[in-house]
């Protein structure tokens, strides 16, 4: 089927984009790399008047090293950008690692970060680890900018806390501490992942475990007493050690999980996939 007739707008700024925006309100959206917004318009599922193409604002683009050693992520960096990006090589090879192995490669040269981000479907790998990160996203309308956690940013299933005139502009990610770990790791038999698990390991200072999951359900959601029970780890713990204190903890929490049966698997089989990816996540932030 082809979309209903919209008019393209082609800003030639991030003002000029956000006052279109501001216009013409909820007759408009956005258009980045367009891999879920065309799908979605040539079905019909969304029609919109008008499309604003954001993709030539260069101030959307780029990653960059911020004072404090963070690293800010354009909103259009594509995923194949970030796998192969030096900065995030170097200081997020796990984040590095999981945007290589987004969907297939027509996906990962088009589909941007903050595409991924701002529709909210479910099934998808960054916002999960953006979580264990605990990464900030700026967002910016005519009204200025505002910084949302990522812990805070998604509220259901293609639902965020973005108002409608809002533009996600960059992401942010805090700076990594020497020994500082992360890991990501998911599984589903179709393109799109069916439960994804992200580790953040931070031994230095007091202890702390990020330990996210998503895909599971409609928001990535944390363990949050596996957490609490790394902290009483023995500082320089092995692996085979810290898995033998966490793994109760782990599939307790993945017992209880919201999940549903659906085309990704039924809802037993992906509480048990949490359980063997969260092992395999924390191998590898504390071999
Ligand atoms: C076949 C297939 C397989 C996939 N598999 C995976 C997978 O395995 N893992 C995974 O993580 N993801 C997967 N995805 C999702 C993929 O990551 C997204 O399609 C892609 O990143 C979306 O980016 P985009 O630039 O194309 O967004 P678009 O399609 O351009 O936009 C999507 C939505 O976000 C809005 N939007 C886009 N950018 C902004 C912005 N900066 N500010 C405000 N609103 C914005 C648009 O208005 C639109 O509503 C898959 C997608 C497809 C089609």
């Amino acid at each position: 089927m082809r979309p209903a007739r919209f008019t393209l707008h082609r800003p030639a700024s991030l003002h000029e984009a956000l006052a279109l925006k501001a216009c013409l309100g909820d007759a408009a959206t956005f258009h980045a790399g367009g891999t879920e917004l065309l799908v979605a318009l040539k079905a019909r599922v969304l029609e919109y008047d008008h499309v604003i193409d954001i993709k030539p604002l260069e101030e959307l683009r780029g990653i960059r090293q911020l004072d404090d050693g963070g690293l800010r992520i354009g909103a259009l960096c594509t995923h194949h950008l970030i796998a192969n990006d030096p900065l995030v090589r170097q200081h997020l090879p796990g984040y590095a690692h999981l945007s290589e192995h987004v969907a297939n490669i027509r996906v990962r040269v088009a589909g941007t970060l903050g595409g991924v981000l701002c529709f909210a479907e479910p099934h998808a790998d960054a916002p999960t680890m953006l979580c264990a990160l605990d990464a900030r996203l700026v967002l910016a309308s005519t009204r200025g900018q505002r910084v949302v956690p990522s812990r805070a940013f998604h509220l259901g299933e293609f639902s965020t806390a973005r108002e409608d005139d809002e533009l996600l502009a960059a992401i942010e990610i805090p700076p990594q501490r020497p020994g500082d770990r992360s890991a990501y790791r998911s599984f589903g038999h179709t393109e799109r992942p069916a439960v994804g698990v992200a580790a953040v390991w931070c031994p230095q200072g007091p202890q702390r475990l990020h330990l996210w999951v998503g895909a599971i359900a409609a928001v990535p959601t944390a363990l949050v007493r596996t957490e609490e029970a790394a902290r009483s780890l023995s500082p320089g713990a092995s692996f085979e050690v810290a898995w033998r204190a966490l793994e109760p903890v782990v599939s307790a929490e993945a017992e209880q999980l919201t999940a549903h049966d659906d085309l990704h698997g039924s809802a037993d089989y992906k509480r048990h996939l949490v359980t063997v990816l969260a092992k395999r996540v924390l191998e590898e932030c504390l071999k």
